[in-house]
C-alpha cells in the first residue's frame, strides 16, 4: 500500500507525490523541496492505494466526505449547547433543534455532503437506500430552509461512537513528527495585511481533542467496534480546531455493507480508506 500526497503548487494546480508507507518519507520530502525550491508545499491531502484484495479482506472503513457547502448550521440561526462542549478545544457541541439552513440548492449531484461547521446532509434518496438495505445507526433529521422542513434533503447523524485507538497518527503537518498540541497567538501576513490569530488548541489535555489532522490511516479499537451493531458510526474522539465556524469534528466509520451499498447504488459525495480494528497490547513481564 502506498500513500499518495497531494500538493498544491503555487498556481493552485496539483500534483500527486505517490509515496511508500514507511519512516523515510521526511527525508524524501525534503529531496522533492530541494528540486522544486521549497515552492510545492502550500496543501496537501493523503490518499491511500489499496488492492482489490485489501478492500476485500477489509471489516470498517472510513468515510471521507468529498464536498464542503456553505453556509452552514450557525450562520443561520441553528441553536446549540456550547455549555456540553470542552471548555478547553471546543469539540463537542450539542445541536439543539433542527439544523437550519438558508439554502441547500449547491449539492449538486452528489447525495452526501457537509457543511463547513460539520453538519452531513444526504439526499432523500440516499435516507431511503438506507432503509432498504436495512442498515443501521443512522438518524436522519429534518432540515429547516427558510422556515420550511425540506422535501429533498435531510441532516445525517449517526448514533453510535467507537474509539480511536492510539496507534493512530495526528498532526499540523504529514511530515510532523510530533503533534503540535497548540498554537499560541501569532500574527500572520496575508496578501500585505497583517492578521493576528488566536492561541488554538489541537491537543487536548481531556484527551477529546486529537490533533489539527489525521496523518495514517484510521485505527479503532476492537473493544468499542464490538460494544455496538452499526453501518455507520462515528468515533467518540474529535479532530480538527475551533476557529471562526470551524469545530473540531468527529471521524466517521462504516461497515462492508455500508460501503458495498454506496458503490452498487453509485452514491456520489463519499470515498473510502480501510479502518483498522486493534487490540490493546499486552505485555508479558517474565
Ligand atoms: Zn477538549
Amino acid at each position: 500500500m502506498d500513500a499518495n500526497i497531494q500538493v498544491m503548487a503555487e498556481d493552485h494546480s496539483y500534483a500527486t507525490i505517490v509515496l511508500p508507507i514507511d519512516n523515510n518519507n521526511k527525508d524524501r520530502w525534503h529531496r522533492i523541496e530541494e528540486i522544486v525550491d521549497g515552492r510545492a508545499y502550500y496543501d496537501w491531502d493523503v490518499f491511500y492505494k489499496y488492492t482489490d484484495e485489501e478492500f476485500a479482506k477489509a471489516r470498517l472503513f472510513r468515510v471521507r466526505i468529498n464536498k464542503t457547502v456553505e453556509p452552514c448550521g450557525e450562520e443561520c440561526g441553528t441553536v446549540y449547547d456550547d455549555r456540553q462542549a470542552c471548555p478547553i478545544c471546543g469539540s463537542g457541541r450539542v445541536q439543539k433543534g433542527p439544523l437550519i439552513l438558508s439554502k441547500v440548492s449547491t449539492l449538486g449531484k452528489v447525495d452526501v455532503c457537509k457543511t463547513i461547521g460539520g453538519e452531513i446532509i444526504v439526499s432523500k434518496r440516499f435516507q431511503e437506500l438506507v432503509g432498504k438495505y436495512s442498515l443501521r445507526g443512522m438518524l436522519f433529521l429534518p432540515i429547516l430552509v427558510k422556515g420550511i422542513p425540506s422535501q429533498l434533503f435531510m441532516q445525517l447523524t449517526a448514533k453510535d461512537s467507537v474509539d480511536i485507538s492510539h496507534e493512530t497518527r495526528f498532526g499540523i503537518d504529514y511530515f510532523d513528527s510530533v503533534n503540535i498540541p497548540y498554537n499560541d497567538e501569532r500574527k500572520i501576513n496575508i496578501c500585505g495585511h497583517e492578521i493576528t490569530m488566536p492561541k488554538e488548541i489541537y491537543v487536548c489535555p481531556n484527551q477529546d481533542l486529537m490533533g489539527l489532522n489525521l496523518l495514517s490511516e484510521l485505527y479503532i479499537t476492537e473493544e468499542s467496534y464490538q460494544s455496538h451493531s452499526f453501518d455507520l458510526a462515528r468515533t467518540a474522539q474529535y479532530v480538527g480546531v475551533k476557529r471562526g465556524l470551524l469545530r473540531p469534528e468527529p471521524l466517521y466509520v462504516c461497515t462492508k455493507a455500508f460501503y458495498e451499498m454506496v458503490k452498487h447504488e453509485k452514491i456520489l459525495g463519499m470515498d473510502f480508506e480501510i479502518a483498522k480494528i486493534v487490540k490493546p497490547k499486552t505485555y508479558c513481564l517474565s
